[in-house]
């Protein structure tokens, strides 16, 4: 929401972007974008694809695509999901329930609610948080 943006000096997300380039390179469709709603990977048959390292953050991926499915129901696509993990050789079904799309609300509220403040939420520190692309921008002000 700031335009802070700082993917592109993160390894992780250069290995993701070269994934990504590979393995959606057989998709019927790839990189669609849903006006302002965000960019899909990739579209095949009845199935819009997003494609991971790892599952190490599992339950924001499984979002991240109910998202883009309650994005194209919007305007009314209906599709599954598949969430890929390659390191893990594992794929997952992902479907659109009705009480997903009442807490993707929840979600955007949430998020909305955040982007409101004046100030950043506290720092909570997370597992994931040492890979994260936003780790020195986040802990700048913390000491060992
Ligand atoms: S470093 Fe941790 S708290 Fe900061 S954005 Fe990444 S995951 Fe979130």
């Amino acid at each position: 929401m700031h335009q802070i943006r700082l993917e592109k000096e993160s390894e992780r997300v250069m290995e993701g972007k070269i994934l990504h380039d590979s393995a959606y390179q057989r998709m019927e469709h790839r990189e669609l974008d849903i006006e302002s709603a965000g960019k899909i990977d990739g579209i095949q048959g009845e199935y819009v694809r997003e494609i991971k390292l790892t599952s190490k953050m599992k339950e924001a991926d499984r979002w991240q695509l109910l998202y883009y499915l309650s994005e194209l129901k919007k305007r009314g696509i209906i599709k599954k999901g598949l969430l890929s993990y390659t390191k893990e050789k594992r794929t997952e079904e992902i479907i659109l329930r009705e009480e997903d799309e009442r807490e993707l609300i929840n979600i955007k509220n949430r998020i909305h609610a955040i982007i409101a403040q004046e100030l950043s939420p506290k720092l909570v520190k997370k597992s994931i948080c040492s890979s994260c692309a936003y780790y020195d921008f986040c802990f700048s002000g913390e000491r060992d």
